[in-house]
């Protein structure tokens, strides 16, 4: 019989939450969290590895690099407490994969349809940027996330370094050129053969420059709620 896949992620995300395997991304996470940012100084940051969020059941992952220092590191929930998750999850709002345009807690009351988001690496990195090394050592958390969510058909790699990062994880070869809109199909590790959707990161470098738009962001999500309800 066939194991419950939110049971899996469950268990996964227990198993995230605890790890303490890469000595400098363990150093800063807690160190950003003990140091805090003025703004946040009243709340009490989470400061541990940021599990995914949504139901194991989706068919859609929508996927990052990594936490970041002063968003999901404080909240505690993935592309949580920044702008680039404001814009991710009203985008995920406005093609009916999320119950509201928010996420700013854990305990906002967000609820995701057929969608779960994560990131490759789970801890938040200086710079923004985990090593290949760091990269490596938390893959076994991707692979077992990927393994367990047996509906999985589409990742939406959210900037380049998360395509590279699922790309070479998954390894495509070759490796199409990165681009908003590019799709990539892979077999995915529950078996499928799925698609990889990319977009541009909704970072503030992309949405205050143009680069990416509300319009462009939706377009994404909305071609991947259409593959990821295909079946
Ligand atoms: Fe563990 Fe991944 Fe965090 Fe490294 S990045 S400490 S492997 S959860």
């Amino acid at each position: 019989m066939a194991v419950d896949p939110n049971l899996l992620i469950e268990q996964l995300d227990a198993d995230i939450v605890r790890c303490r395997a890469c000595p400098r991304l363990v150093a800063w996470r807690e160190d950003v969290a003990a140091e805090k940012r003025a703004s946040y100084r009243t709340e009490t940051y989470w400061g541990r590895p940021v599990p995914g969020f949504g139901p194991g059941t989706a068919s859609v992952l929508v996927m990052g690099l990594a936490p970041a220092a002063h968003g999901a590191n404080r909240t505690g929930r993935v592309f949580t407490g920044d702008r680039s998750g404001d814009w991710l999850y009203r985008s995920l709002h406005r093609v009916g994969l999320a119950n509201q345009p928010l996420s700013a807690h854990i305990d906002d009351g967000l609820e995701l349809f057929n969608c779960r988001v994560g990131a490759a690496v789970r801890c938040a990195p200086p710079g923004n940027a985990p090593t290949p090394e760091e990269r490596d050592t938390c893959a076994p958390f991707l692979q077992r996330e990927l393994e367990a969510m047996a509906r999985l058909r589409v990742i939406v790699a959210l900037g380049n370094f998360a395509y590279q990062a699922i790309t070479s994880h998954l390894g495509v070869r070759p490796r199409p050129r990165f681009g908003h809109g590019v799709e990539v199909v892979a077999r995915f590790p529950n078996g499928h053969d799925g698609t990889i959707v990319c977009s541009y990161h909704p970072s503030q470098q992309n949405t205050f420059t143009g680069t990416l738009t509300e319009e462009m962001l939706d377009s994404v999500m909305a071609r991947a709620a259409q593959l990821g309800s295909a079946e």
